[in-house]
């Protein structure tokens, strides 16, 4: 295997996940032969990923900032960076949108697989967790967004993974700080966190050694813990609206890289496969995020100096296939619960859907639980959130692993843009995890 490039061995795990998958839900006990024995491994490799994410963002977001010589050039990549997101974003929703009220997925579904679906979902314990969590989040402040950015022990912060945006604001606070007292006073301190950010990018190379038989794990455990093949085939039409508006964004990226980088979007597809092939393994960018990195700027040539504020960035608040997916799902639950939306309706969803992706987490499922402020705020009857919930429940996971991949590759995609725009678009300098392992043998 050892010619083979990384991707081919994913997916070749991946292929064999699937098929391993279907054997074991034929198997009597096999279902939690898999549970007991194969997902683990899929866990624990999910686990190291998320185990280096905080280190590599501050090491990488210190030694990006303190390259940069001067501050004013933090402000032009950060701004740049927001419009570009906010703009995908809204590119992505109007996708959406457009896709569900020409395909309207929703009409043609029947009532019986409406009551069907309520009876198994409606009262279950992922419908109604997720509707709990929803109005957790809103009953907080309007602000508390900005409040929560900030802080107050740096140390516990960097101890939450969650916590991602708080770890940025520290550690750009750190960054600039560094600048200000000059190159000679903070030069030890840089030095370590250069050293720091080699050593974690070394262990992402590690780690992902052990990539393709992660991704057998993980896709067997989804394979035999996936619903009712019935319900998934009544709810194709609305699925592949999704994967549809996904496609087209895929598109829409490669458009735009072109256009603004000129560099060839396959190849670029390509170079950043391993991410998206992880992406939708693990259904989360947040896991996905360190090899996001690693494949950015090694791969691709993006310069620390952008790589390291806008992937992690991008990976809090940037979610184009999560708020594409959100508009899809609000407007089909709208027509198969017969719910008339207006020309006003369908702008509330662009905003709160834009707002929303902000807000979601970058972990599996917090899509669906952002589609239920995005439901909200056009005035859909909350005694029947939990029945649309329930409508698309069957096929959250499998829309989920799909809308992570174009998560991550807007992220990616972006990055390379404002890269190209502000000069840090260099060449490619991939490295192995055994380039001195015969110094040290
Ligand atoms: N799983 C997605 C992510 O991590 C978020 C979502 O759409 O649920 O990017």
């Amino acid at each position: 295997m050892k010619k083979l490039a990384l991707h081919w061995k994913i997916l070749i795990g991946m292929v064999f996940g699937i098929l391993f998958g279907l054997l074991m839900t034929n198997i009597d006990g096999g279902s939690s032969f898999v549970g007991d024995w194969i997902k683990p491994f899929g866990t624990i490799f999910v686990k190291l990923l998320k185990l280096i994410a905080v280190p590599l963002i501050v090491a990488s977001l210190v030694k990006g900032i303190s390259d940069l010589k001067d501050i004013s050039k933090f402000k032009n990549i950060g701004f740049r960076t927001m419009v570009i997101y906010v703009g995908t974003t809204v590119v992505a929703i109007t996708i959406g949108l457009l896709l569900v009220n020409v395909v309207q997925p929703g009409e043609g579904i029947s009532e019986e697989t409406i009551t069907r679906l309520t009876e198994t979902y409606a009262n279950s314990g992922g419908v109604q967790a997720k509707i709990a969590e929803a109005n957790k989040q809103q009953s907080t402040a309007p602000l508390q967004f900005l409040i929560d950015m900030v802080p107050d022990n740096a140390v516990k912060a960097m101890g939450n993974n969650k916590a991602m945006l708080q770890v940025i604001f520290f550690t750009i606070f750190l960054g600039i700080s560094m600048l200000l007292i000059g190159e000679k006073k903070s030069k030890p301190l840089k030095d370590f966190f250069d050293s720091l950010n080699e050593v974690v990018l070394k262990m992402v190379d590690i780690i992902m050694l052990s990539a393709p038989y992660a991704v057998f794990a993980l896709l067997a455990n989804v394979v035999v813990s996936s619903n009712d093949p019935d319900l998934l085939l009544a709810l194709l039409k609305y699925s592949l609206t999704v994967v549809g508006g996904l496609v087209l964004m895929i598109v829409f990226y490669m458009i735009i890289l072109r256009v603004f980088t000129k560099k060839n979007p396959f190849w670029f597809l390509q170079k950043i496969s391993p991410a998206q092939l992880l992406a939708f393994s693990t259904s989360s960018s947040a896991a996905t995020l360190p090899v996001t990195m690693e494949r950015v700027e090694e791969h691709v040539g993006v310069d620390k100096e952008v790589s390291s504020f806008v992937l992690p960035v991008g990976a809090t608040i940037n979610m184009d296939g999560t708020s594409l997916y959100q508009a899809v799902a609000a407007v089909f639950i709208a027509q198969a619960l017969s719910f008339d939306l207006t020309f006003g309706d369908q702008l509330t969803i662009i905003l709160t859907a834009l707002l929303a992706s902000i807000g979601s987490a970058a972990v599996p499922g917090a899509g669906m639980v952002m589609l239920v402020i995005v439901l909200e705020s056009i005035g859909f009857p909350s005694d029947k959130l939990a029945i649309g919930l329930a409508l698309i429940f069957a096929v959250d996971r499998p829309l989920d692993m799909c809308r992570t991949i174009i998560n991550v590759t807007g992220d990616a995609t972006v990055s390379t843009i404002v890269a190209k725009s502000v000069g840090k678009l260099g060449k490619p300098n991939p490295k192995n995890w055994d380039d001195h392992y015969e110094d040290v043998k």
